[in-house]
């Protein structure tokens, strides 16, 4: 074996003598097979100890000697040989060949290895583990971690290392593993990396975290066998500490991979590549040994030897900056260090400018490199609640059987709910998978996911948890189901209309049809309970679920066993309809807590059945209750505040009370503008001189107190879709780029429905909504002709060209389908869904449509996660972008509801006019409160700049705010004739 090897730079590798051998017997019942790792002080022992266990079995076999012998009188045997040699369990976590193994090993060292246990000193954590998560486990407590490579191969040495400051002795080596002393810490592999870190199954492509396969039963999904465990399973299973608790002796220990890995994952070449491995020749020529190269060198020479891919890959790597996909099944994980468009963009920037890469000096380097050592990750976490007040820290830790927090805008509502995360799992050691946190949008569940990354250090944890919206949640526990896009129900719609030779319009029966679905009654949702149980059929007879069938189905579900649901914790409670207020109650019926915040201020979606009131109603349903207040807003400065309170003090209630704790700042300002094109120029022109001006002038005349901004501190927002568009279209005219998030109309055009149904029947087959949305929309198919088709592809799972070809013979229509079927097949896998709409447009013609779709697409890694957005998202979660370079920064243009949540270092609230603010339409004065709301949860979106634009009649929500506030008029100057022929 050649796993452990001294290497000191400079000098030859000095190796010591150690060998693996695998033990399969029988103990207690069961099978055990458990790999051991025996080092040796010289050969002569070595001699020794073969020639007694040759008695025992055959040991010459190739590799890896296997004794019918337990593993405790293995080590006996060893110790009666030489009490000198050290005995160590190898990889303990590896599912079928070792100690702690999911398949054939023990719970306990002690069953192991009985009273022999007490000459264990050191276990090996294996490729597949990393010391955080064996230091869960406190059996461990008093053993070394060691980190050998099990090197079947030369090149593999050191893939895996300790790090010793010792002498090069036998007895110093033995003396550092059994006491630590000298024992400075490990080089691991990324635990994603190793082969069993997840579960799964390598042949059906399946790989599931623990909780999934708990979901599962154990069973495959795919192939109905039993799934193989992996090593962060089996960890669960016998940790008895939570994720992040660091024992106070660990060890530190670095995060590397071996150097060809890196540069394949650098320069998108493949590891086995000539390229990769002439590269590492000379990498080592020039710069040294592996782990010099991996940990110290500096990152200048490695750039100069290697170019800026590698460079950047390296200093990631050293920080931990790495993707990972994890291993299971036998299957190796993948690390990612650069995207490709990253590969692209450091290669274009050498060509275009040499070597234009940013660099950091060598006092930030090491800096860095002390910092690949993490400290502990409670700090992380520590360090986000540290700010925390008073209130908020007694909502983090109240563990009342239900806890509301009711605060206003910026309060830190959600910063807490997210600290109580944390909490739950460092110091209450809460299992991530009994936890549930949900969220308005798919955007805001993204977020709370990525700080809770930030705060637990890593990702793992997070991935266990449940965090999404009521959506998202229900279709994840209704499991198999066919939920249909709106562009799909929109078809529905329509042929359901024709068929009843209705003129109604299919928009108006799909919108009133949500209504009811949400508790609507049927007058108001102008609608005949005939129309809408007809449409209702419509679906159960295609087996489609639309978007508000999720929570209906899912409140018939049964839940009791369900463990995700022990603490639950709902964000912009404010916002919950009945249906969802009822599922929040179920679900959490057999659950420890419920934790919900909200602020009934900014409930803005009472025509989708929500009601500021499920507070009250929730402080009578549940006798436990603890209500909290937060007053302190962190976020807005003071003239905000003073200009949105007032505002909101016009609905009834008490006197609100929000105490601002930002400085001092810009004052507040309102503009009138002649008209409301004069409005989006004047937006335009304030944005270019807030980011520093197109022209010196403008330049100067933002004064020396205020900074420049960049686009992406801006956002402007508008009570309606189309008042954004004329934004658009004038921000578009000065070059500023713009992402437009909301469900705009163009996702419900003809060529869209029918394109994106294509693209979803290319991956799955079965879907017949799907199919006959293309069908109809892109190649205007017969009714017989769909219901034929639909006959045939019903029941596919793949698409069988041949079968279908067959098929299809004399039905014109049908074969063009298939051609393109045949063509597209190959590239929707490959390509990026940009690509593909831009690839569509190329061969079948552009729209205006589908210039936005592919805007939208840019978005998105695969089509899949496109489709979920499209199909899941909320108001927020679908988003467009004006420019390619859009990830530079870009002004954020969105509808007042599609701001919730959200806050911006400047916020323009444009047309706050007559009919606009309240909606013209409105009438009833619970409605216009409903208006007043939601100007006021624009208003309060704003961190230190706020300004509301109006061309014309100012809304009546002007005459609200402190007459303290600055007017300004805006007289039009010398219109350009170049910038009215653009409308
Ligand atoms: P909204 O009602 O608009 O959803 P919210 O109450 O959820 O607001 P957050 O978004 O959690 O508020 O917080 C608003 C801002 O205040 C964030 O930038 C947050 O980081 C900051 N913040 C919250 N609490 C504190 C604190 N204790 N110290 C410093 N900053 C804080
Ligand atoms: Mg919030």
């Amino acid at each position: 074996d050649i796993r452990i090897a001294n290497t000191v730079p400079g000098e030859t590798p000095r190796f010591v003598i150690t060998g693996e051998i695998s033990s399969i017997y029988k103990k207690d019942g069961k099978t055990r097979k458990v790999h051991n790792v025996i080092i040796l002080p010289s050969l002569e022992a070595a001699d020794e100890l073969s020639s007694k266990l040759e008695a025992i079995g055959n040991i010459h076999s190739d590799g890896r000697p296997i004794l019918g012998l337990d593993s405790r009188d293995l080590l006996e045997i060893t110790l009666e040989t030489c009490p000198n040699a050290e005995f160590i369990p190898a990889h303990i976590w590896t599912p079928h060949f070792s100690m702690f193994g999911a398949f054939s090993g023990f719970d306990s060292i002690e069953a192991c290895f009985g009273d022999l246990t007490p000459y264990i000193h050191a276990v090996e954590t294996g490729l597949s583990s990393d010391p955080p998560m064996n230091w869960r486990v406190s059996a461990l407590d008093n053993l070394t971690l060691v980190s050998h490579s099990d090197a079947h191969s030369p090149s593999k040495l050191g893939r895996e290392a300790n790090l010793l400051d010792t002498g090069l002795t036998y007895p110093e080596l033995v003396h550092a593993i059994r006491t630590r002393e000298g024992f400075l810490g490990t080089v691991e592999f990324f635990p994603e990396e190793g082969k069993y870190h997840l579960d799964g199954h390598r042949n059906c492509h399946v790989c599931l975290t623990p909780a999934e396969t708990i979901q599962f039963g154990g069973i495959c999904p795919v192939c109905g066998k039993k799934i193989t465990i992996g090593v962060e399973h089996r960890v669960e299973e016998l940790a008895d500490r939570p994720i992040g608790y660091r024992p106070d002796n660990a060890r530190p220990f670095e995060s590397l991979a071996p150097l060809p890995e890196v540069i394949a994952a650098c320069t998108g070449k493949s590891v086995s590549s000539k390229k990769t491995q002439e590269q590492y020749e000379e990498m080592l020529h020039a710069l040294g040994a592996e782990f010099y190269i991996l940990r110290q060198a500096p990152i200048e020479d490695i750039e100069r030897t290697a170019g800026p891919c590698i460079a950047e890959g390296i200093r990631r790597l050293r920080i931990g900056q790495v993707e990972r996909k994890p291993g299971y099944d036998g299957e190796y994980g993948v690390i990612s260090l650069l995207s490709p468009s990253e590969i692209e963009q450091f290669n274009g920037q050498i060509s275009l400018f040499g070597a234009e890469i940013p660099k950091k000096t060598s006092k930030q380097q090491s800096k860095i490199q002390k910092s690949i050592i993490p400290e502990s990750k409670e700090t992380a976490a520590a360090s986000t609640r540290e700010h925390l007040n008073t209130e908020q820290q007694k909502a983090v830790s109240d563990l009342q059987r239900v806890v509301a927090v009711i605060a206003g805008p910026g309060t830190g509502k959600t910063k807490t709910l997210v600290s109580r995360i944390a909490y739950l799992i460092e110091k209450q050691g809460v299992k991530p998978e009994e936890i549930t946190a949900v969220t308005f949008t798919s955007q805001a569940a993204a977020e709370m996911r990525h700080r809770l990354e930030k705060s637990l250090g890593g990702k793992y944890a997070v991935s266990r948890m449940t965090i999404g919206t009521f959506h998202a949640i229900c279709l994840k526990l209704l499991g198999d189901i066919r939920l249909i896009s709106e562009g799909e129900a929109m078809e529905i719609a329509e042929e359901l209309l024709q068929t009843q030779s209705r003129n109604e319009s299919a928009k108006h029966l799909i919108q009133a049809v949500s209504l009811i679905k949400n508790g609507a009654s049927f007058e108001t949702a102008e609608l005949s309970e005939e129309l809408y149980t007809s449409y209702c059929s419509r679906l159960q007879e295609l087996g489609v679920l639309d978007f508000d069938d999720l929570l209906l189905e899912a409140q018939k579900q049964n839940i009791d066993r369900q463990k995700q649901f022990t603490y639950l914790l709902v964000d912009e409670f404010q916002d919950i309809n009945d249906i969802q207020y009822q599922l929040v109650q179920k679900w959490n019926k057999n659950g420890k807590n419920l934790f919900v915040i909200g602020d009934p201020d900014q409930s803005i979606y009472g025509f989708r059945g929500s009601s500021g009131r499920c507070f009250e109603q929730l402080e009578e349903d549940s006798p436990d209750i603890d209500v909290i207040r937060l007053v302190e807003n962190y976020r807005s400065s003071p003239e905000i505040l003073q200009t949105a309170v007032p505002v909101i003090e016009h609905n009834p209630g008490k006197p609100r009370s929000l105490t601002p704790n930002q400085p001092s700042g810009i004052a507040v300002r309102v503009i009138q503008t002649a008209d409301d094109f004069s409005e989006g120029i004047w937006i335009a022109k304030e944005i270019s001189r807030m980011t520093g001006g197109v022209d010196m002038l403008e330049a100067q005349s933002l004064g020396h107190t205020q900074h420049i901004r960049s686009f992406s501190d801006i956002a402007v927002l508008c009570r309606t879709h189309r008042q954004l568009e004329l934004i658009e279209k004038c921000l578009r005219h000065d070059d500023i780029p713009c992402i437009i998030s909301g469900r705009e109309d163009f996702l419900t055009a003809d060529d869209i429905r029918g394109t994106l149904s294509f693209f979803h029947c290319l991956q799955d087959p079965g879907d017949v909504a799907a199919l006959r949305t293309a069908l109809k929309l892109l190649w205007n198919c017969p009714a017989d002709l769909m219901e034929y088709t639909q006959k045939i592809c019903s029941d596919q799972t793949e698409w069988n060209l041949e079968n279908l070809q067959n098929a299809f013979q004399g039905y014109e229509i049908l074969l063009q389908m298939l051609e393109r079927i045949e063509s597209w097949l190959p590239l929707i896998q490959k390509e990026k869904p940009w690509k593909l709409v831009q690839q569509w447009e190329e061969k079948y013609g552009s729209s205006p449509a589908l210039e936005k779709l592919k805007h939208t697409a840019v978005f998105h890694s695969n089509l899949q996660e496109l489709w979920n957005a499209l199909v899941l998202g909320q108001e927020a979660d679908t988003c467009r972008t004006t420019e390619k370079n859009w990830k530079s920064g870009a002004v954020h243009l969105m509808t007042l509801h599609g701001s919730k949540g959200l806050e911006f270092p400047a916020v323009f609230v444009s047309g706050v006019k007559s009919g606009i603010l309240p909606l013209e339409s409105t009438k009833h004065p619970a409605d216009i409160q409903e208006e007043r709301r939601l100007f006021y949860v624009g208003m309060t979106r704003a961190r230190e700049e706020l300004i509301l634009t109006f061309g014309a009649e100012p809304s009546s929500f002007l005459s609200e705010l402190p007459n303290t506030i600055k007017k300004e008029t805006i007289t039009p100057r010398e219109q350009p004739a170049e910038q009215l022929s653009l409308f």
